[in-house]
């Protein structure tokens, strides 16, 4: 399973990145997990089209998780991609996600979407990827991401408290876990009110992990890109990740 980091960016993205989106590789499937604006750009600089994706993976409904779908679609259409937009994965919970997605399309794509609801303990499996929701704690509904292929396990935290009770379970078994990073360690109450986590914070949920595995910061403010740079040297198996940062499992 190889994982490209497109988008590392929160909402406001600082400059180079842009906002939340990752690849997902495998044998039999790609996967974006998150569509935020300006994953289609880093897609395109890698020479993979929206035709080479088999499912987009939303995790909520907060704009910069998913409006990068619109610009995927527009240039769906520039490649002629017959079977785009596939398929959009969330959480059957959110029901008013498809006139959402559909809202957000392109006038021709509209009657072409295809979404899969899945809830709790549903596995949903695309090619050698399966793929679980687990809820977690931020401003509104949302769910990290388990996805495991070939006896590799990654997490996804999307926007969340830090080191969710409900991921602890997966966070001690994964190989990989993406966690967000929204602000610097100064700003915790804001992040409490907002739902998301401080740099700190971020890094403290390695003490649920493995010995092996790797922690990787991403959902970056300007603010919290400036702490993590004046950092001399980050914990052992942690990582910032950039856009177009790429980790094999
Ligand atoms: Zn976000
Ligand atoms: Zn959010």
């Amino acid at each position: 399973m190889r994982i490209v980091f497109l988008g590392t960016g929160a909402a406001g993205a600082p400059p180079g990145r842009a906002e939340s989106c990752l690849l997902v590789e495998t044998a039999r499937a790609r996967v974006l997990l998150d569509c935020g604006s300006g994953c289609s750009a880093r897609l395109e600089a890698l020479s993979i089209t929206p035709c080479d994706i088999d499912a987009i993976v939303v995790t909520h409904l907060h704009a910069d998780h998913y409006a990068g779908i619109f610009g995927l679609a527009v240039r769906a259409s520039a490649h002629a991609c017959s079977r785009f937009p596939l398929l959009i994965v969330h959480h059957s919970i959110l029901e008013e996600a498809k006139s959402e997605f559909q809202r957000l399309l392109p006038r021709s794509w509209r009657d072409r979407v295809k979404v899969a609801g899945i809830g709790d303990d549903e596995v949903y499996v695309v090619g050698d990827v399966m793929i679980r929701f687990v809820p977690v704690e931020h401003s509104i509904s949302c769910w990290g991401v388990i996805l495991e292929s070939n006896k590799s396990s990654m997490i996804y935290t999307s926007d969340t408290r830090p080191c969710p009770t409900q991921l602890q379970h997966y966070l001690a078994k994964a190989d990989l876990v993406v966690h967000e990073a929204t602000l610097p360690s100064n700003l915790s109450r804001a992040a409490i009110e907002t739902g998301h986590s401080t740099v700190t914070e971020a890094v403290s949920c390695r003490k649920f992990m493995r010995e092996d595995a790797i922690l990787a910061l991403t959902h970056l403010t300007v603010e919290s890109e400036r702490e993590l740079r004046a950092w001399r040297t980050l914990p052992r198996h942690v990582l910032v990740a950039f856009d177009h940062t790429f980790y094999s499992l």
